[in-house]
């Protein structure tokens, strides 16, 4: 078969992201306009502006895409679109946007759930590299500031087909971050600030227990029955991170951090992109201590949890399980991921009508 060129377009969040990708294995261009500066002095997304924002920057951004890969609107051979899940004033835009282009070129349109495009940037990334080895059942680990999910991933025919195994009870991973990274006055995001402290601190100095990081029913991990629609039972690994937020909260208060979190915050006020120099100036050996006891708690707990699924899901030995990581600009928003999913549901011809909209809480599920 000929290469198939799709034009991916990802708006579901605060990234304005276009990109071309060819066969599902080449990513040819790859544009994100980040909308953090915008949404950094209200300290999350704000969705009116999430929405205001990628109006301005959709047109220069697909045309910046098509550019870096030196294609025009016509000779590329479908454009694909984030359906959801996602800010839904956020992924109207791009799906308008993708209609538009689509209708107005006569070209296939696809909706891609913008989770499974977390999963394919892996894929891509491999079969880039020239492993085209990736297709067995795989367990994936989506964890972003919205969403903690683990999929039971499989190929069938052209199409993949996905069996949630474990979700977050409460807040996400990244959430957890975000709040935490708020809590002690270290502005937005919170998770590249916490990563970026992280090795200047003990991880071993402040202990949070599992309890605190285990969820509500109390009922030992994966050991959660969950019956499906099928009837059959299937273990579930599911994650809670409210728990750890309020033991960072408690530790705070014990040993009365506020006093020095309210001047951090002070210090760090209205910086946009501050540097790491500048974060260690404000924070003393107690701060970096629990910072880093933190992300120690939540990675330990994410990997452990994912290691129980594979073991039970997993029909190989627990050693030499092979493990894949997108790269860092993969790992963050982008549209190759989903021009990259889109790629099996074109040769599927599993396309979307023009009437298709929006869904802010889109499952993903079976091919
Ligand atoms: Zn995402």
């Amino acid at each position: 078969m000929a290469d198939a060129y799709i034009l991916g377009i990802e708006t579901s969040c605060d990234d304005t992201a276009a990109a071309v990708v060819r066969s599902g294995e080449e990513i040819v261009s790859n544009v994100v306009f980040s909308q953090i500066p915008t949404h950094q002095p209200y300290g999350g997304v704000v969705p009116e502006l999430a929405s205001r924002e990628h109006l301005r920057a959709i047109v220069p951004v697909v045309r910046k895409a098509l550019a870096d890969a030196a294609k025009t609107y016509q000779s590329i051979d479908a454009v694909a679109v984030t359906q959801g899940p996602g800010l839904a004033g956020a992924l109207l835009v791009g799906i308008s946007y993708a209609k538009a282009l689509a209708f107005a070129l006569d070209k296939p349109l696809i909706a891609v759930n913008h989770l499974e495009g977390h999963i394919h940037a892996v894929l891509l990334e491999e079969r880039q590299k020239g492993n085209h080895q990736v297709n067995f059942p795989l367990l994936a680990l989506v964890v972003s500031g919205g969403h903690t999910h683990l999929y039971l991933a499989e190929q069938r025919g052209e199409g993949w087909s996905y069996e949630k195994v474990g979700r977050t009870r409460d807040d996400a991973a990244g959430e957890a971050f975000d709040k935490v990274a708020k809590l002690l006055g270290l502005g937005y995001p919170g998770g590249p600030v916490i990563d970026r402290l992280s090795p200047h601190g003990d991880p071993t100095a402040v202990k949070f227990p599992p309890s605190q990081i285990k969820h509500r029913d109390r009922r030992e991990y994966g050991k959660q029955i969950e019956r499906t629609v099928g009837g059959k039972d299937r273990p579930r690994f599911d994650f809670s991170y409210s728990g750890i937020k309020t033991a960072v909260l408690r530790y705070v208060e014990l040993h009365n951090l506020r006093p020095a979190i309210e001047a951090r915050g002070k210090a760090l006020a209205g910086k946009a992109r501050t540097g790491i120099d500048e974060y260690l100036s404000v924070c003393d050996k107690q701060t970096l201590d629990l910072v880093a006891s933190f992300q120690r708690a939540m990675v330990e707990d994410l990997v452990a949890k994912t290691l129980l699924a594979v073991r039970a899901y997993g029909d190989a030995a627990m050693e030499g399980v092979p493990v894949y990581f997108p790269s860092r600009p993969l790992s963050t928003d982008n549209a190759a991921m989903i021009a990259a999913a889109a790629y099996p549901k074109f040769l599927a011809q599993d396309l979307a009508s023009l009437d298709f909209s929006a869904e802010a809480g889109l499952a993903l599920r079976g091919a």
